[in-house]
């Protein structure tokens, strides 16, 4: 999938339509597709709209000149048989990390406290994390139903229909890759299912939303950092790996909250790599630095948990604006039959990836 496939969507498409079933879904991470396959499989005219090139949210991942990095969601962990049976339609996109187990270390490295998820198994998308979302994406992109480089600025709302009748709809306002500023009307119903924050910023956008807009104020969400590092140098020096015998862990450094040898998730290139998070505080702390302060920062940190001290051959950081659910809703979705509005997302519930899918899928399920 990629901006050159995708379609848009013409300002006057299916304008006007009065069919019960027209549903826009904005946002096209894990919670939006598992929210528009369920209401597309329940016979709905679904239409996803997704602002960057690429399906999957906070499950992308990059390609660097020595192989991949899964720079949002590391792993998940599967605890509703719902998330389990839908995995079960993907099988080729999964495989197990066999990690022994998740241990904390502190700022030296050194092994802090006793794996808490020991039973739990790690999977990982297949060759990377995006596998995931972009295998459950491919119905809706196959039937022409997944926007992709289609931000949406403003949803707009608008009466139809004679005095004895009235019905609403909404109307999309989008800034296009493809085509500059355009619209998609005629929706029933609009899903955001997009981090709280910017959930919140579109609901401004349209008085029909300010109700809705009040729930959201109990949520907060964190940013994040993420650093990403390639050390080609440790295979042309002979050695399978450099620095630790662990492949993954979480740390209490004052900077850093997780690293991970990219290299050890299975399909993926053996060439050393590494990726790094750096906890909410510090990354909350320095939201507005210039990455190149931020990436030498980090990349100390990393040496101090990792004894690896060695320059990366290739190294890059990326913030995630809202990374991270610190305060949730404590409900898995909010829908207004009334304005014919609904939200979505992790942040719902929790912070993983099986929390947006739940979420995601029970929207739909309270639609359909
Ligand atoms: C650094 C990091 C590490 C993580 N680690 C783990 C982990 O190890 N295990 C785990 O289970 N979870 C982890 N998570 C959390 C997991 O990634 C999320 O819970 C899940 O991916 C959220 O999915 P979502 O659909 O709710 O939101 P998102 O994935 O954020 O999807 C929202 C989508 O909306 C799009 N969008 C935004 N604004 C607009 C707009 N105006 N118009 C159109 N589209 C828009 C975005 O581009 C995005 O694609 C991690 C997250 C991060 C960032």
């Amino acid at each position: 999938m990629n901006a050159s496939r995708a379609r848009v969507t013409p300002a006057s498409a299916k304008a006007g339509a009065s069919s019960p079933s027209r549903i826009a879904v904005i946002g096209a991470g894990i919670a939006g597709i598992a929210c528009a396959r369920t209401l597309m499989q329940a016979g709905h005219d679904v239409h996803v709209y997704e602002r960057l090139t690429q399906a999957g949210g906070r499950m992308r991942s990059v390609n660097g000149p020595y192989g991949s990095f899964d720079i949002g969601a590391q792993y998940f962990t599967v605890r509703d048989p719902r998330f389990q049976q839908a995995l079960d339609t993907v099988p080729q996109s999964l495989r197990s990390w066999s990690l022994n187990s998740i241990q904390t270390r502190n700022a030296q490295g050194r092994k802090t406290s006793d794996p808490s998820t020991q039973r739990e198994t790690h999977w990982v998308g297949m060759p990377d994390m995006q596998a995931l979302p972009l295998a459950w994406a491919a119905p809706l992109w196959e039937s022409g139903r997944l926007h992709l480089g289609q931000s949406v600025r403003a949803i707009n709302h608008h009466i139809v229909g004679g005095s004895s009748h009235n019905s609403h709809q909404w109307t999309l306002m989008l800034d296009t890759e493809d085509h500059g500023a355009q619209t998609a009307s005629g929706f029933d119903t609009v899903i955001l299912a997009l981090p709280a924050p910017l959930a919140l910023q579109l609901l401004q956008t349209a008085p029909q939303g300010m109700e809705l807009a009040k729930t959201l104020s109990s949520v907060e969400m964190a940013p994040c950092w993420a650093m990403t590092l390639s050390y080609p140098m440790a295979a042309q020096a002979g050695l399978t790996t450099l620095g630790p015998q662990w492949n993954a862990a979480r740390t209490t450094h004052d900077r850093i909250a997780w690293v991970a040898r990219e290299s050890s998730k299975p399909g993926r290139a053996q060439t050393e790599r590494w990726t790094v998070h750096a906890n909410p505080l510090w990354s909350n702390e320095h939201r507005n630095d210039d990455p190149t302060r931020v990436l030498p920062k980090l990349q100390k940190a990393f040496g101090e948990i990792t004894g690896i001290r060695v320059a990366p051959r290739h190294a890059s950081v990326y913030l995630w604006q809202h990374a991270q659910t610190l305060a949730p809703l404590g409900q898995p979705f909010v829908h207004e039959r009334s304005s014919g509005l609904g939200l979505c997302g992790d942040w719902c519930i929790g912070r993983r990836v099986e929390d947006a899918f739940v979420s995601g899928l029970e929207m739909a399920l309270a639609i359909a």
